[in-house]
């Protein structure tokens, strides 16, 4: 039996993989219920192929919005980088999906039998029971035991903390605010994802259902500092106020509770993810900054690696080796290049010289970049 802690998007799809496979597992879930979670998300087609192979992607598609223009601009609109997505539609046969977190969460939730999961139960402690067996310790002092772990609590996990305490959350330097509209957008702006770059401030938008436009802002900022939910619009609005006017928008016909702020961390790389029949998958072991639009397609790739590994492998611990192993060196790329990403954006000075280069760099390199990061082994 394998014990999965955390319900997010790299455990739901862990049990869903384990499920494909016949692996016997259940998944603890702190939070009561997961039917509000988050904004919008991005699925890239790595995420996309493992949703597929699980059987899952029509409904993702039925419930997103496909985005077919990825867009970097300047705060007016206009670009700085700009990639038709047709080449990634050519290789891996769709492109990116943008969709609300709670349809995404509520897709992978419906797809779990019922009896696999408890919700409402989170994990404090892990104890050796026998040599060969661990007891997992809940905060409400209730108890399991099982033959193998897996921590897929976000980049706060205590599994982490425990198993390795020298693990550290590092802050960005920047905080982020991510809204849903509820707007019907203008066609041109339909089925494009754009982030627009101005003074050491960004703003992201994308329509993630037919009435629903997801957007993100973020500033440089202290850590921990707390809005006044009252003038917080207002406040946005003063800040993006040099913006394009669809900025003010999408920001205008949003609901205040429909606004999440969260400072924007990573962890830094750790050198093993596992020990012994425990492992650590998604954010809890790499979580990376926002920027590249890819922490929860790598959790989702986790999913479909650890799966094969485990189901190939008799010894769980060689498992965890061989996953490890095949996973380390994209997942380290994609956290340093989305640090240097968030840093690069937000650059006080030498931002003519940064829009230049992003201008004139050739849409092949970014393409070539793009399908080596969407590529998914095949594996038996
Ligand atoms: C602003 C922002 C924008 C992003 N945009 C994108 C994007 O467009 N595309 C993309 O791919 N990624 C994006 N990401 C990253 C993505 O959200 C994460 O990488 C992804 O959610 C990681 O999934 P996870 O399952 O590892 O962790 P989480 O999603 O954090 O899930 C962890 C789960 O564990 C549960 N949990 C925690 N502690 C316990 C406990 N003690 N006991 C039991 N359960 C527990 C939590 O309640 C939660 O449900 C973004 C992140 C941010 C911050």
């Amino acid at each position: 039996m394998i014990t999965i802690i955390g319900g997010g998007i790299g455990g739901l799809t862990t049990a869903l993989a384990f499920e494909k496979h016949g692996i016997d597992y259940h998944i603890f879930e702190k939070a009561p219920s997961l039917k509000t979670a988050g904004a919008g998300i991005w699925l890239a087609p790595n995420a996309l192929q493992v949703l597929d192979w699980l059987g899952i992607l029509d409904k993702i598609a039925e419930k997103g919005n496909t985005i077919d223009r990825i867009s970097v601009t300047n705060q007016d609109l206009s670009p700085l980088s700009d990639t038709h997505q047709g080449f990634v539609v050519d290789t891996f046969g769709f492109s990116t999906i943008a969709i609300h977190r709670a349809e995404l969460q509520e897709i992978l939730l419906n797809s779990i039998p019922k009896h696999k999961i408890t919700l409402g139960k989170a994990f404090h402690k892990f104890e050796k029971a026998t040599p060969q067996k661990i007891k997992v310790i809940f905060e409400d002092n209730s108890s399991t035991v099982t033959d193998t772990l897996i921590g897929a609590d976000g980049i706060h996990s205590k599994i982490r903390k425990q198993l390795f305490p020298k693990s550290k959350i590092r802050y960005s330097g920047q905080t982020c605010w991510r809204g849903v509209a509820d707007i019907k957008i203008d066609s041109g702006f339909e089925h494009r994802g754009i982030e627009m770059w101005g003074n050491q401030i960004r703003f992201g938008i994308s329509r993630i259902s037919d009435q629903k436009v997801y957007w993100f802002a973020v500033v440089t900022s202290k850590p921990n500092q707390k809005d006044n939910t009252t003038h917080l619009k207002n406040k946005l609005l003063e800040i993006f106020s040099k913006f394009h006017p669809i900025v003010h928008q999408l920001i205008s016909n949003t609901m205040n509770d429909k606004i999440i702020r969260g400072d924007i961390n990573d962890i830094t790389p750790l050198q093993q993810w596992h020990t012994d029949t425990i492992c650590l998958i998604g954010d809890a072991c790499h979580s990376a900054t926002p920027d590249m639009g890819q922490g929860g397609a790598q959790a989702i790739e986790d999913a479909y690696y650890l799966s094969h590994f485990i189901n190939n492998e008799e010894n769980t611990e060689i498992a965890f080796s061989k996953f490890q192993k095949k996973r380390y060196s994209k997942v380290n790329t994609i956290v340093k290049l989305s640090r240097r990403t968030e840093k690069i954006a937000h650059w006080k000075y030498g931002q003519s010289f940064r829009n230049f280069i992003l201008k004139s760099t050739p849409n092949k390199i970014l393409e070539k970049k793009m399908i080596k990061m969407y590529q998914i082994e095949k594996m038996n």
